[in-house]
C-alpha cells in the first residue's frame, strides 16, 4: 500500500478491462462490477505491483498475508447478495480492498484483522479514510464481534477448519455467510440462518490463507 496515487486513465482503463474478464468468468451482478470498476485496485498494493493490479491474480501484501482475487472478491461479494446498509462482518481485513468492495455496495462493514502490521497499516490509508461505513477492528474473528451483533451477513476471506459458531451466533435468521472451509482442499460454502441452525451449500473451490486463532503482535 502507497500512497497518494493517482487513479488515471490508464488504471480506469485496465479496471474496466479487468470488469470484462469478470462478466466472461460469470459474474453478473452488476452492482458488484460497478464496484469493482470503482475501487482503485493499485492502491492497496505495492507500487512495484501497480501496473499488475487489474490482473486477475492474487498478490502479497504485508505479514506473509495475500490480497484476494479480483474474482475471488466479486464472486464472494455476488454471493453475499449485499444491499444498501446491511451490517457485514468481514474476517480478515488485509488490504482492506474487500472490505472497500463492500463499503462502495453501502454495506456497513465492520472488519477483523489478527495481525497487527495489517490492522495499523490500514490507519493511514487515505483511501480508505475516503469510504463510509467501514468499522476496523483488531482481533480474532473466530470471536467475531458480539457487541456489534446482529450481522445482516458475514464473510470470512481465510480459509476456516469449520464453520465457527459463534459467527453463527451473531447473525441474523436468514442471514448469509461466505466462508471457505478447508486446508489444502478448500471448498466456498454458503451458509444460511434458519430458525434451528442453518443450511449449507457448497458453491466452488477456494484458495484462501488459513484462518488462525488469536491476535498476531
Ligand atoms: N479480505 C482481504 C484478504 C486478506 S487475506 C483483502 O481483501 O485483502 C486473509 C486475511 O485474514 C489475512 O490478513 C489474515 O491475517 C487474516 N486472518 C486470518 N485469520 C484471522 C482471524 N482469525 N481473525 C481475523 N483475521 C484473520
Amino acid at each position: 500500500m502507497q500512497e497518494p496515487l493517482l487513479d488515471t486513465y490508464l488504471h480506469k482503463g485496465l479496471r474496466q478491462k479487468l470488469v470484462d474478464e469478470l462478466r466472461t468468468l460469470g459474474i453478473t451482478n452488476e452492482t458488484v462490477l460497478n464496484a469493482i470498476n470503482t475501487v482503485p485496485r493499485h492502491f492497496f498494493l505495492d507500487t512495484a505491483l501497480e501496473r499488475l493490479a487489474y490482473e486477475n491474480r492474487a498478490f502479497p501484501i504485508a505479514a506473509g498475508q495475500t490480497i484476494s482475487h479480483p474474482y475471488t472478491v466479486a464472486l464472494q461479494s455476488q454471493l453475499l447478495e449485499v444491499k444498501p446498509y446491511e451490517k457485514v462482518l468481514e474476517v480478515g481485513t488485509g488490504s482492506g480492498y474487500q472490505a472497500a468492495v463492500l463499503a462502495v455496495l453501502k454495506a456497513k462493514v465492520f472488519s477483523i484483522e489478527r495481525q497487527h502490521e495489517l490492522y495499523k497499516q490500514m490507519n493511514n490509508f487515505a483511501y480508505l479514510k475516503t469510504l463510509n461505513g467501514i468499522k476496523r477492528f483488531y482481533g480474532d474473528g473466530f470471536e467475531g464481534l458480539p457487541s456489534f451483533a446482529p450481522f445482516d451477513k458475514v464473510i470470512v476471506t481465510a480459509a476456516a477448519p469449520y464453520v465457527p459458531g459463534k459467527l453463527i451466533q451473531q447473525m441474523k435468521e436468514g442471514g448469509i455467510m461466505i466462508i471457505p472451509v478447508g486446508d489444502e482442499e478448500q471448498q466456498m460454502k454458503k451458509i444460511v440462518k434458519t430458525s434451528n441452525g442453518y443450511t449449507e451449500e457448497i458453491v466452488g473451490k477456494a484458495h484462501f490463507v488459513p484462518m488462525l486463532s488469536g491476535k498476531q503482535r
